[in-house]
């Protein structure tokens, strides 16, 4: 076993740790620094996609805390990809927020802006309730894959086109729980 892989997963699904816990929290750290100093002042609403956003902005809204902002919190749930690795490229929206946005400075957060089709759906959603700006944000960025017309406005890294798993991110609802962000071996997988 790896020294990079603290458990029995190294070896066996993950080919690669790209981004160790400790590199995870220390970046994020900076990013939250620029995201309070964006947003002082204003009443601000953290609106997160799931399921792959929950370990980030839990993260980042503990940092947040210790900037002394204290945002209202939602979630909406979003559908893009079926059960593998390549997007249908449809967005579909399963549950909604209940935060008034009216007036208010938003950050949306999602894990990872591949096509960049989810992020565009998310915030041309959220921009017909009338909030003040919405600011986007997501902990990794795929540049390479992009298809639609967006860019974050705050990332923790930008990465290569792999298929990544941990802080959120998972094959098949597994390996979210993984504090650090690792390539699968799409070959040691099981079939679908
Ligand atoms: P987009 O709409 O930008 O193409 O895709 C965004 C969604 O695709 C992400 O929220 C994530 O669920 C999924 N996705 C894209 N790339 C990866 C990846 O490398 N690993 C995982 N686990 N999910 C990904
Ligand atoms: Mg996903």
């Amino acid at each position: 076993m790896s020294e990079k892989f603290p458990n029995s997963l190294g070896g066996k699904y993950l080919k690669e740790v790209l981004f160790t816990e400790l590199e995870v929290k220390k970046r994020l750290g900076e990013m939250v620094f620029e995201i309070a100093r964006d947003c002082r002042g204003e009443e601000v609403v953290i609106v997160g996609i799931l399921k792959g956003s929950f370990m980030f902005l839990s993260d980042l809204v503990k940092f947040l805390y210790i900037q002394d902002i204290h945002p209202y919190i939602d979630f909406m749930v979003l559908s893009s990809y079926a059960s593998s690795t390549k997007s249908s490229g449809k967005v579909k929206l399963d549950r909604d927020i209940t935060t008034p946005l009216g007036g208010k400075w938003v950050l949306l957060i999602d894990d990872i802006l591949d096509t960049g089709r989810t992020l565009s759906f998310a915030k041309t959603y959220l921009y017909q309730s009338d909030p003040k700006e919405i600011k986007t944000c997501v902990f990794l960025d795929k540049p390479s894959r992009r298809i639609a017309n967006i860019e974050a406005d705050y990332h923790c890294f930008e990465i290569e086109d792999k298929f990544v798993v941990g802080y959120g991110l998972d094959w098949n609802n597994r390996f979210r729980n993984l504090p650090y962000v690792a390539v699968i071996d799409e070959s040691k997988l099981p079939a679908e």
